[in-house]
């Protein structure tokens, strides 16, 4: 084993857990054993929750000027260790150190803008009656729980710390089973930083410890990132504790294509949507809808996936079973009569013959009833569809259970602000392939893609971690008693 067992963080402490049972963690990119994360017990998560609760009193009353000194300390932190932590980050997950580089850098982005937290809560006040204010105020909520998936390991986490916790609420994190490390490392960088103990925590575990803080008294709010079949359990159950929840699920994203769209840079954003981090992105383009003649589109497609190479600039899937799903999924394509243009199955890498590669894969002429149109694949694979007209790519669009984003590819403007009235999904692209809202707009999809109000990063994340206190206050006696008195 490369690292040593991976332990919980509570208070400020690494510490073993109660447990005696582990899982494996092992590389995606050449199957090598790095450590074993424990699966924590529920007295682990009444330590943590405890702690968290006792900081809570400090740390909630702590002015949210002085709680953001402390991302400021992080944010240079996360770039002085930027390198350790991108190669921890590919070697748990499997993604290229090129993507792990991009990831902490957006965790950079994601910690700037929780710095600038004290410019954007500031409440509202208003003389509503002769001598009477009404204010309003953002509040912490208490303890507040983080649960994540495989697929950005210190991304993700990223998106919840730094705005949960410096707008005074503690944390409870689950990262995934799967890729456990690089959260500890963000942990360390947090001490570092000078957070107080117990303001952030952590305790790993799988779907038990997942239950076990939706049920948990202790905690007010759960934000929940994975798959919508989990996301849709974690929804249910933590609201049924009455607790608030936000939970991000999967997707299938839409690109549509329209003969006039700049063929290159067509090609490069399709092939770089749906094969960055190994296709293994909620953001990635999993479908695409050519409209009309765009065969001549199709061909640059094709040719720029020939240049996207497993081991070089194409990471690995997180594990075998994945690899082996994806690959099933285009067999099934090719049994139904679609036509696979560029085929990643059986992909291998000299010397890391245990990893999971799957290669770039471009299969044409899938029907809308396909699985490989329908469900999400997590790989990087492209499903193209073909229609005479753009309302039947919208229908198709539209049709998905999904909504988290959804590109057109055009010169026309008009046909673009069309499209974006009408695709049902919470973040649309016009030549963009992957398109993320930058910091401080806020990041969640529509329909399947998302349970909860409001979104998870940027703005709208003031909203989820804190409650509105509204004051009525009058001093003046003199004023007299009127309707509102
Ligand atoms: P997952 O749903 O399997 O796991 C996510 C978390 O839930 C993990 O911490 C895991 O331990 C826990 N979990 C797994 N099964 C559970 C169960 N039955 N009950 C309770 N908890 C359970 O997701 P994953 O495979 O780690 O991540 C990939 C998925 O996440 C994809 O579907 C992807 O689209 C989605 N994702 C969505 C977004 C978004 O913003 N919408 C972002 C990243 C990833």
């Amino acid at each position: 084993m490369k690292y040593s067992q991976v332990q919980n963080f509570i208070n400020g402490q690494f510490v073993d857990t109660a447990s005696s049972e582990s899982l494996p963690v092992i590389s995606p990119l050449d199957g090598m054993l790095l450590s074993a994360v424990p699966l924590s017990v529920q007295s682990d998560l009444d330590d943590a929750v405890a702690a968290a609760k006792k900081a809570f009193a400090a740390w909630s009353k702590t002015p949210i000027k002085e709680r953001v000194q402390v991302f400021f300390k992080y944010k240079f932190l996360l770039e002085k260790h930027l390198d350790e932590l991108a190669k921890l980050c590919s070697e748990e997950n499997g993604k290229t150190y090129s993507e792990s580089v991009a990831e902490i850098e957006k965790c950079i982005e994601l910690t700037e803008f929780a710095t600038s937290l004290p410019q954007l809560v500031t409440g509202e006040v208003l003389e509503v009656s002769r001598g009477v204010e009404c204010r309003t105020e953002h509040v912490a909520l208490g303890v507040v729980a983080s649960i994540v998936p495989f697929n950005f390991p210190a991304m993700v986490p990223n998106w919840t710390i730094p705005n949960a916790i410096a707008l005074g609420n503690c944390m409870i994190l689950k990262p995934s089973e799967k890729v456990p490390l690089s959260c500890g490392l963000i942990a360390q960088l947090l001490k570092e930083a000078g957070l107080p103990d117990g303001v952030f925590n952590i305790v790993h575990g799988n779907d038990k410890m997942v239950n076990a803080i939706c049920d948990h008294p202790g905690i007010e709010a759960v934000s929940f990132v994975g798959s919508t079949k989990v996301a849709k359990l974690v929804y249910q159950r933590a609201t049924i504790h009455l607790k608030r929840c936000l939970a991000l699920g999967g997707a299938k994203n839409h690109l549509l294509v329209l003969p006039d769209a700049i063929a290159s840079m067509t090609a490069q954003n399709v092939v770089a949507s749906m094969s960055g981090c190994a296709g293994q992105r909620c953001m990635a383009a999993g479908a695409m809808i050519g409209v009309g003649n765009i065969d001549h589109i199709i061909d640059k497609i094709c040719e720029e996936a020939r240049k996207v190479m497993p081991g070089k600039n194409l990471g690995a899937v997180i594990n075998k079973a994945s690899k082996e799903r994806i690959e099933k999924y285009i067999t099934e394509a090719e049994t139904q009569g679609a036509k696979i243009l560029v085929d990643g199955r059986n992909a291998t890498v000299d010397g890391k013959e245990n990893g999971s590669y799957v290669g770039p894969t471009v299969i044409d002429f899938v029907t809308p009833q396909m699985s490989v149109a329908t469900e999400e694949i997590f790989g990087p694979v492209i499903s193209i569809m073909r229609t005479n007209t753009v309302d039947e790519a919208l229908t198709i669009e539209n049709a998905s259970p999904y909504g988290n984003a959804a590109s057109v590819f055009t010169q026309n403007g008009a046909m673009a602000r069309y499209i974006i009235d009408r695709a049902s999904a919470g973040m649309i692209g016009v030549n963009v392939g992957v398109p993320v809202p930058r910091e401080p707009f806020s990041f969640g999809g529509w329909n399947e893609s998302k349970f909860g109000v409001g979104d998870i990063t940027g703005k709208s994340s003031i909203q989820f971690w804190t409650k509105l206190r509204k004051s009525t206050v009058k001093w003046n006696a003199e004023a007299g008693v009127n309707w509102m008195s």
